[in-house]
């Protein structure tokens, strides 16, 4: 697009001169703009007429703040106001008898283009207005055209329509071969220098006389506009910190390496987490009141499985830092440690890395492909792993003296049980823990083909091993669960595809005994109904008297849960947040994910494992790295979204695994999605993604896209809000004046 602002004084036809270039240029099929700004001026006033071409629609309907290209009819008006936000490299049409020179000798504008001609003594000459009043504008019109490399015979034809016959075609004539330019004139984009429309700055050119060119409105106003952007709900959900809608609006572009980008800098597991995290951004999302909430998780799959980037070490530390535990925790301390240019060393009681994402998810939710890729663009950052090595109380205090920090990641090792009359371990594995039998499951250690498998429990260790032993050729497996469905901890879409895939779940039901009758083994069961909320706020299961049942069992498999093991640290540990734990050795303990926050989700664990490092980098270097969470006010919920603004658009779900190729493998469930078109159903919630309604709607025409920032002229605004009223994702408020 072409810019140009022409400068004049009322009567010499500034405004005709803008429609003439336009008329012209609309015949050579080009989309074209022209209008002036009319005020309180009279004739002899300044001012101003905007022109824009292009060969696309034009849909800006602004002032133009920033021209290309400037005409000024008069030359009193050559005046440092003038100047304003023209681009460096633009040329400046002046009528004056003067040579380009004249005005290039001058240091302050050595970043435009001059361009002279006398057009007041063509006028003259040709009898165009008065010797007082000349009308000047047919002579520039030839002049500019010579300029704009317009077709002359097109610009003249043009006049037809204006009525403009005789002395005015002689005087463009004469001006197209008259008009001078600057030798060795800057090239366009030489010294790029900008000009906010409300900075006006100080004068440019020497010498002038003009004025400002019209009446400032802004002062009626009684309240302004502010762009800014806000909090996205996902952005303020997610536990990893992760920047969803940032990483949302590069797949929007395809860009999926930037995505990539986007989402390593706060979490080094993205293919993991885009398989197994419950979603909590899916949640919060303002695409619900729709047709329902993108499809988040699928998309940071795809970017971390397609993006490729490069992540390098950001500094240099002398300090090395032991972490213990190759979960989520352990391994995101280790990311941003390792990033931060700490010597990372992981000591690990098993014999791979992974935590829970290796021993417990089953690979028909995380493949270990997807797992290994993501844990290897850590290990690639230098960091040091120990395997096979359980670090106990007195280890953990040597390992204070052997480094300058420690990290203590380990997860929950207690696992609760209860009492069925069985031992468990004596009764020939017929009562196993869940996590026990999804580490053998994976090993494929464990046979239960034809097997009547019940699974004690509701969360997802008891939905996994349900249906881990659906795959191993179970018989039939069966859930009991002492709440109801709405009490359960587990993922609802797992929960879902347990259901689908045959599983049977008793609710509000809870194991009592074991026995054998007669060779076959029974469960005893006690129907239950929900009482009043305990203390983790569900309502508590309280037994029905007299109702109790016995369901045949081959095998129980214990899914109840399991608690932090703190007998690792410090006797008197005080496990906070925001505070490390001080031991007597010169090293400061942090402990991390599970271990600290029991939140019981890989998502909560690498945010967890993020913060204890940055807390810990602050404390040896003091740069603080860690932000405080955005506060709740500034989340843009639903109501402050135009939803109407917004077409519908059905969500794009991953192809799933047919149920018959479920039954004797554990090939991965959800394929994962074809492609990111998913991504344009985000709202961009708080975040303003440059669709510039604000900038079409504004009735006053007083507002400019900056790079992706808005800004208004508050000189020229009334506050009439309409930018705000327009905004469709809540970037522009109205604050009092
Ligand atoms: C079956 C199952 C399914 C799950 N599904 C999901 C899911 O779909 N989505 C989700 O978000 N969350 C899920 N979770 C929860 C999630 O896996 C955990 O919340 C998360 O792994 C906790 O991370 P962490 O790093 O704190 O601990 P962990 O993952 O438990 O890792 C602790 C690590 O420390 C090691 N360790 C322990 N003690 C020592 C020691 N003394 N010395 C050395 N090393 C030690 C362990 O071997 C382990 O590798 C699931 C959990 C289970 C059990």
């Amino acid at each position: 697009m072409i810019e140009i602002r022409i400068h004049g004084r009322g009567g010499q036809g500034g405004v005709t001169l803008a429609k003439i270039l336009a008329a012209s240029e609309h015949c050579e099929g080009n989309s074209v703009q022209a209008f002036g700004v009319y005020a309180a001026e009279r004739s002899g006033a300044p001012v101003q007429a905007y022109l824009r071409i292009d060969d696309e629609p034009i849909h800006n309907p602004n002032q133009i703040y920033e021209p290309d290209h400037l005409i000024v009819l008069d030359p009193t008006l050559i005046s440092p106001a003038i100047l304003s936000g023209l681009k460096p490299g633009g040329w400046i049409l002046l009528n004056c008898e003067k040579s380009p020179e004249y005005y290039a000798a001058q240091e302050r504008v050595a970043t435009f283009r001059i361009a002279t001609i006398d057009a007041t003594s063509i006028a003259v000459k040709n009898g165009l207005g008065s010797k007082t009043v000349p009308i000047v504008n047919t002579a520039l019109a030839g002049a500019a055209a010579q300029l704009l490399g317009m077709n002359l015979e097109s610009v003249i034809e043009a006049f037809d329509d204006f009525g403009f016959h005789g002395g005015n075609i002689k005087a463009a004539r004469e001006a197209w071969d008259a008009v001078r330019v600057q030798q060795q004139a800057p090239r366009p984009g030489e010294r790029h220098q900008q000009v906010m429309p409300h900075e006006r700055g100080p004068g440019i050119l020497d010498g002038n006389t003009g004025a400002a060119p019209a009446l400032r409105t802004g002062q009626w106003a009684n309240q302004q506009p502010v762009w800014q952007n806000a909090t996205p709900p996902c952005n303020f959900i997610c536990p990893a910190g992760n920047d969803v809608q940032g990483f949302l609006a590069a797949l929007t572009e395809e860009d999926v390496n930037s995505a990539l980008e986007i989402l390593l800098q706060t979490s080094p597991l993205p293919s993991v987490c885009g398989r197994v995290c419950p979603g909590f951004c899916m949640t919060q999302c303002n695409r619900s009141e729709l047709e329902g909430p993108v499809n988040v998780r699928a998309l940071e799959r795809y970017a971390g499985d397609h993006g490729e980037t490069q992540i390098s070490v950001t500094g240099q530390r002398l300090e090395k830092v032991a972490v213990v535990g190759a979960g989520p925790a352990g391994l995101s301390g280790a990311y941003h440690l390792a990033r931060l240019g700490y010597g990372v060393t992981i000591f690990e009681a098993g014999s791979e890395l992974g935590g829970l994402m290796r021993t417990g998810i089953p690979s028909y939710r995380l493949p270990r492909e997807a797992l290994d890729r993501d844990i290897g663009r850590i290990m690639a950052l230098g960091v040091q792993a120990i395997l096979d090595t359980r670090i106990d109380h007195h280890r953990l205090e040597q390992l204070t003296h052997e480094f300058d920090a420690v990290l203590a990641a380990t997860g929950l090792q207690k696992l609760t049980s209860v009492d069925l009359g069985v031992d468990l371990g004596s009764g020939k594995g017929q009562v196993m823990q869940g996590i026990e039998f999804l580490d053998h499951a994976r090993q494929g250690s464990i046979n239960v083909e034809g097997e009547e498998v019940i699974v004690i429990g509701g969360g997802n260790t008891a939905i996994d091993a349900a249906r881990s032993a659906f795959r191993l050729g179970a018989s039939d497996v069966r859930i009991i669960y002492r709440r109801t469905r709405d009490e359960m901890p587990a993922i609802p879409e797992e929960v879902d595809d347990a259901i689908d895939e045959g599983i049977r779940i008793d609710f509000l039901c809870s194991p009592i005994r074991m026995r054998r009758d007669d060779g076959k083994r029974l469960l005893s069961c006690q129907r239950m109904e929900l009482g009043e909320p305990d203390n983790s706020g569900r309502r508590r299961p309280i037994a029905i008297p007299g109702e109790e049942f016995e369901i045949p069992c081959g095998r129980v498999i214990l899914a109840i849960g399991q608690a932090a093991d703190f007998s690792l640290l410090p006797h008197d540990a005080v496990l906070s947040k925001t505070q490390p734990i001080e031991t007597d050795g010169e090293a400061p303990v942090y402990p991390a994910g599970d271990l600290l926050t029991n939140e019981g989700t890989v998502t909560a664990a690498i945010g967890c494992g993020r913060d204890m490092a940055l807390m810990l980098h602050e404390r040896f270097s003091g740069e603080k790295l860690y932000t405080d969470p955005p506060a709740a006010e500034t989340v843009v919920r639903a109501d402050r979204i135009r939803l109407q603004h917004f077409d519908r658009h059905h969500r794009h779900d991953e192809n799933v695994l047919p149920f018959a190729d479920r039954k004797s493998s554990f090939d991965e469930v959800r394929q994962g999605l074809e492609d990111v078109v998913e991504a344009k159903r985000c709202l961009s919630c708080g975040v303003c993604n440059t669709c510039d309604r604000c900038v079409t709607y504004c009735p006053d025409g007083v507002l400019k896209r900056v790079g992706r920032e808005i800004v208004f002229d508050y000189d020229y605004c009334k506050g009439c809000g309409v930018c705000m009223s327009e905004c469709s994702r809540a970037v522009i408020y109205m604050k009092a004046g």
